[in-house]
């Protein structure tokens, strides 16, 4: 069975240029950075290199990066710092939006269950867009961070980045980013943002591998989560994942020499949004479509339960998509963010993400929509059968 992947906001395959580096930092130049003898220095000055090179893309200073193994320990220590330090000033209210990953909305329920945060959630508008004026509302004196990420891994709608950082910035209060869907797939100058900004991404969104991310970190020190070697500053301690940090330089890169392949990308989703009204009705698309993020579409399909769809795609005609956040995947109940934006249980149930990058071909989207168009007439007979 041919295999066609439209599932690349979960994960993307690696470049295969980053293959190459990194197995180089497998096989041959493997020594321990923090090593002093000649393997340990070569792998000490190209982490720092690429640090380097990450800090001259994102504009922002090399000294506020910090490796970690992805998205999730990025957001965790960002807002245990925040909370952490907030809370010695008697700043223990936290305001997120309703639609963030889970390795942040759970990682509040957390310090709201067992460490006394305040939390507030903030709903998105019906197009899946965060009003910066409805984060300044929910301020308080008492808040010591805002949390919104920057691109929704669900539907991709773009925020108003600048504006929310300057509504905290006039508050005087930091505002943490969720940059996973956004770095690496246009161009983020970390620079424009007012106040005290940090930033999470996993590089493994954008053709590096897993299990390697970045947190830039406001300026100054922050406290860790975890104990142990002056690794990263102390925030991270443990030896760094060279090879992982390398195939990120690497591959933001090549994103940033491609133009993100963003034309490409966008060309494939047009066509497969158009082939998809023509093949399939009955269809709706979820989010704001003008301040969408080229690589990502969710759908809605009337009449049809989302995750029998998924399952039907990937058994009969080996198209690999999903419901929601891979994260999420297993979980039967409807998508949060679906309903924070007001769609009824009904509707969010009915939703599935299709995600592209640069190797989609026009060919795998003709082949996708035709399947498709298969799957939910058959679905739809069996509604209209019972
Ligand atoms: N934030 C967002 C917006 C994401 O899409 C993801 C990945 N699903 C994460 C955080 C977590 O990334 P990782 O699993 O690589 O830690």
């Amino acid at each position: 069975m041919r295999q066609v992947y439209l599932d690349n906001a979960a994960t993307t395959r690696v470049s295969d240029k980053v293959a190459h580096v990194m197995n180089v930092h497998f096989v041959k130049e493997y020594g321990n950075p923090s090593s002093v003898h000649g393997m340990g220095i070569t792998e000490r000055n190209v982490t720092e290199a690429a640090r380097e090179q990450i800090g001259a893309h994102l504009k922002c200073e090399p000294s506020r990066i910090v490796f970690t193994s992805g998205a999730t320990e990025a957001n965790n220590i960002a807002l245990n710092h925040y909370f952490t330090m907030g809370r010695t000033r008697g700043k223990d209210h936290i305001v997120i939006s309703a639609f963030e990953h889970p390795s942040v909305y759970n990682y509040c329920a957390y310090l709201s269950e067992s460490r006394g945060a305040e939390v507030t959630v903030v709903n998105p508008d019906h197009r899946g867009i965060i009003d910066p004026w409805a984060i300044s509302k929910a301020i308080t004196d008492r808040t010591c961070v805002v949390c919104v990420m920057a691109v929704n891994n669900e539907i991709g709608t773009i925020q108003h980045l600048t504006h929310l950082s300057s509504v905290c910035a006039k508050r005087g209060v930091p505002l943490h980013m969720d940059a996973t869907q956004a770095i690496g797939h246009f161009k983020m100058n970390l620079g424009v943002f007012q106040g005290t900004c940090s930033f999470a991404f996993s590089g493994h969104k954008f053709h590096a591998a897993k299990g390697i991310g970045c947190l830039v970190k406001p300026e100054g020190n922050i406290c860790s989560l975890f104990f142990g070697g002056s690794q990263e500053h102390y925030v991270r301690p443990g030896t760094e994942n060279v090879a992982g940090i390398i195939g990120m330089s690497t591959a933001l890169d090549e994103a940033y020499q491609n133009g993100f392949w963003e034309k490409e990308i966008k060309a494939r989703k047009d066509q497969f949004v158009t082939e998809l009204k023509q093949k399939v009705g009955g269809i709706v698309l979820t989010g704001d479509q003008k301040m969408c993020i080229p690589h990502i579409v969710n759908v809605s399909f009337e009449d049809v339960q989302g995750d029998v769809l998924v399952s039907m795609l990937s058994d009969i005609h080996g198209i690999y998509c999903s419901t929601g956040s891979a994260c999420c995947n297993g979980d039967a109940s409807p998508s949060r963010t679906l309903l924070s934006m007001g769609l009824s249980e009904k509707e969010a149930l009915s939703s599935v993400r299709f995600s592209f990058s640069r190797y989609t071909t026009e060919e795998e989207i003709d082949y996708a929509v035709k399947s498709i168009s298969k799957c939910v007439a058959n679905l739809r007979g069996w509604v209209n059968i019972l």
